[in-house]
């Protein structure tokens, strides 16, 4: 059988004897795949960095039948993650793979995840140039990397097929409070009206600045470049996607509470 050819996202990486690598790539092409690389992690190794974790590389791939491991024959590096001392910036990156790896089923393409994923990656390795003082303007402030990730999740979520409703009523498509908090059904998939709020378990009080940057942040591609939130809004925004993806996934996400900005004495009530 030919090797195929895909561009790929390092998802994990673990080692396997004393120099190869199994890695889980997650490919433009052929969605979430594992392969063994042979010699990996040899010096000198022709894989280079293109298969460090969170590396975007081109690959060939030997598919192999159901449950055996690919083979990764070759890879490229196309792009590699560096985010200089951006704590945020790095655990973006490790919650960008973490909610691919989740979201996702093995051999189920997606291109369009493939990009977004890509974009993300690519802006958070950005702030690499932070050490450097001629681009000191260029490095992301935590807040601004926490925005860019909301974007991305509620992105990621809408094409899986789990878009939030955070205009209108999740249940009836109805108007929901147009002031004041709003109820948000965790696992209703998004807002509700009054009417459709009641007897529903997981349900929080949402603020209405923490709604319109919700939408703001869905609806417009590059809002997270100048959102500029509170620390309250900030902090609230992430608490609400936190609870959001930890019943989406079942389970409390492994990375995003660290991304939760430590919190600051506010009058905000909690949601
Ligand atoms: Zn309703």
């Amino acid at each position: 059988m030919a090797a195929e050819k895909a561009r790929a996202i390092v998802i994990r990486t673990f080692p396997f004897g004393d120099t190869s690598a199994v890695v889980t790539l997650f490919t433009r092409e052929f969605g979430k795949l594992r392969a063994l690389a042979k010699g990996a992690w040899r010096p000198k190794s022709g894989f280079d960095a293109a298969l460090d974790l969170l590396s975007i590389c081109q690959v060939l791939v030997l598919r192999k039948s159901s449950g055996a491991l690919d083979l990764v024959t070759e890879a490229c590096l196309e792009h590699r993650f560096r985010v200089g001392r951006s704590q945020a910036a790095f655990l973006g990156g490790m919650h960008v793979a973490e909610l691919l790896d989740t979201l996702t089923a093995d051999g189920d393409p997606q291109p369009e995840l493939f990009d977004v994923a890509c974009s993300t990656l690519r802006i958070l390795s950005a702030s690499r140039v932070a050490h450097d003082p001629a681009h000191s303007a260029n490095e992301l402030s935590d807040g601004v990397v926490r925005a860019l990730l909301t974007h991305t999740e509620l992105s990621l979520l809408r094409l899986v097929g789990h878009a939030q409703s955070l205009v209108r009523c999740a249940e009836c498509r109805g108007p929901v409070a147009a002031s004041g908090r709003v109820a948000f059904g965790m696992l209703d998939g998004g807002v509700l009206c009054e009417g459709c709020r009641r007897g529903k378990h997981s349900v929080v009080a949402v603020s209405a600045d923490c709604m319109a940057a919700l939408r703001l942040l869905a609806a417009t591609s590059d809002a997270w470049k100048s959102l500029g939130l509170p620390p309250a809004v900030d902090g609230e925004v992430r608490a609400v996607m936190n609870t959001m993806l930890s019943h989406l996934l079942g389970r409390r996400p492994r990375v995003a509470p660290l991304l939760q900005p430590r919190s600051r004495p506010t009058s905000s009530r909690p949601a």
